[in-house]
């Protein structure tokens, strides 16, 4: 669920990006969302086993896809202990059923960490430690606990898998917050951590940010903290509520200040200091500055005590709602919980993707996902050979054995190429060819084998320069067909003179 209202409060920091822009990158997946979101295609009337194959097809396929694309993916699984998730499974069966996730992408050789508590916390951390370079999620949580940069909901468009990217950065540049700022967003509005207050949204906490800024409040988490004993906000508290039980005196609709318009036009305005008339409305001039603006304000007790409570109107109306819904708001745990980070964390040098275990990974697509050896085969090699191209399986040797011919896939120029066979995959695959054969992208080809490349593409210009050649000299000469029509031509005027000859 994340926290009500942060996407809209987010919205003008959004980028959509191709995932494919992120390629050499380390990114922290949090797997729940993985699985929920899978679990969305099915409902209640699935046998328990239709819901297992699909969720495990969906994170099989769903793990394959982003990594081809050359990014190296760490998997972050919700601790046993994590907060109780709205609505959906208990924790312990969410934590039980993730560790059947956790099998199988162990056994391709991805790096899945289990988080003490919310896996999106632990993702953020390991943004914040630089240990991955950005989170990809479906709740904005992760932003709130500290992320840099936070991927949102992939989705494929035109075969190309894309989604919205927020940054602090951004967040910092244009909506002028930082990440405390973010988490008394969460304290206010309400999430899977806090209760919020209720009826405050992302606009009202626009309007009170806002409010904070033109006051000067630096850090707001400290001032809410502060919400409790204030004595400043309690004397402006009281201060609000005689303003509203003070009877307002008539005020010329002209210049604002108290009396009746038609006096003030026929015997002026003391504040405005007229003997006839008197000057334009004051509410049109706030805009104004120095004097002038001082010299307009209406001075009566009301209009005084109005504008003291103006300027923190926000601030005490929202303080009012927290403090009848909590008097302890707010709770220390939820700022505890998204400031304080709890993880351990990996080494970098251990932020990798591992040697796919193929036994392992047979047993499991077998009875998980139903596929047979050369369904596997037909998936897992193609994947197993991209990613290592891209850099990002370091200890597995693929080795092209030829390039068969320039093709396009996708609208992409690839090459089809031979590969030689995985020596420990092809005893399980069942498959009894000598070589591997498919597309893969010419640029991703020639910048691991370059000299094979250019070999290539020497051959096949001086094949087709020889073909060229041929067809040129092919072009010279009478074509045999022709020739063989002519010959015929000819012996058929033979033929009719030779009978001509005869009588
Ligand atoms: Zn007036
Ligand atoms: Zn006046
Ligand atoms: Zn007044």
């Amino acid at each position: 669920m994340g926290i009500t209202g942060l996407w809209s409060l987010l919205e003008p920091v959004k980028e959509d990006i191709f995932l494919s822009e992120c390629k050499g990158q380390r990114i922290a997946v949090d797997l729940s969302t993985w699985i929920l979101q899978c679990a969305l295609i099915t409902n209640d009337s699935f046998a328990r086993s239709a819901k297992s194959f699909l969720k495990h097809r969906g994170i099989f396929f769903r793990a394959i896809n982003v990594s081809k694309l050359g990014i190296n993916l760490v998997f972050v699984i919700d601790g046993p202990d994590a907060p109780p998730r709205k609505g959906k499974l208990s924790r312990q069966l969410f934590f039980l059923e993730s560790q059947q996730y956790k099998k199988l992408l162990t056994a391709m050789g991805f790096l899945v960490v289990e988080a003490k508590g919310e896996a999106e916390k632990m993702c953020a951390e390991l943004n914040q430690q630089k240990l991955v370079d950005g989170v990809l999620t479906c709740d904005g949580d992760a932003l709130v606990y500290g992320a840099q940069v936070v991927y949102k909901g992939m989705f494929t468009d035109k075969k190309e898998l894309r989604a919205a990217k927020y940054t602090m950065e951004k967040v910092n540049s244009i909506l002028h917050m930082g990440h405390k700022d973010l988490v008394a967003f969460a304290l206010l509005s309400k999430g899977d951590v806090s209760d919020g207050v209720n009826s405050v949204g992302e606009k009202t906490f626009l309007e009170l940010f806002k409010e904070f800024e033109r006051n000067g409040v630096q850090d707001i988490l400290e001032r809410l903290k502060s919400w409790g004993s204030n004595p400043e906000l309690n004397e402006l508290e009281k201060r609000m509520s005689e303003a509203d039980r003070m009877p307002k005196k008539t005020h010329c609709s002209q210049c604002g200040h108290e009396g009746r318009k038609n006096l003030h036009c026929s015997s002026g305005c003391p504040v405005c200091e007229t003997d006839i008339g008197c000057h334009s409305s004051l509410q049109a001039s706030d805009k104004l500055v120095g004097t002038r603006v001082e010299h307009l304000l209406c001075p009566c007790i009301y209009c005084a005590a109005q504008r003291e409570v103006k300027s923190h109107k926000h601030e005490l109306k929202i303080r009012r709602l927290a403090l009848e819904q909590n008097e302890d708001f707010p709770q220390c745990e939820v700022i505890n919980e998204f400031l304080i980070p709890q993880n351990t964390l990996p080494e970098l040098s251990q932020v990798h993707m591992n040697r796919p275990n193929f036994a392992d990974i047979y047993s499991i697509v077998r009875e998980k996902l139903h596929f047979s050896p050369g369904q596997t085969a037909e998936y897992l090699i193609p994947w197993i050979i991209k990613i290592a191209l891209n850099g990002i399986l370091p200890n597995v040797d693929v080795e092209p054995v030829q390039i068969i011919k320039i093709c396009t896939e996708n609208f992409e120029t690839c090459y089809r190429v031979k590969w030689a066979k995985l020596a420990d995959f092809d005893e399980l695959s069942e498959d009894t060819g000598d070589a591997y054969e498919f597309n893969v992208a010419l640029s991703l080809f020639e910048s691991k084998y370059p000299d094979l490349s250019r070999q290539f593409k020497l051959q096949n210009s001086s094949s087709k320069k020889k073909r060229k050649s041929e067809q040129d000299r092919d072009s010279k000469q009478p074509k045999i067909t022709e020739m063989f029509k002519v010959s015929k031509e000819v012996s058929g005027i033979q033929q009719a003179s030779y009978r001509a000859a005869k009588p």
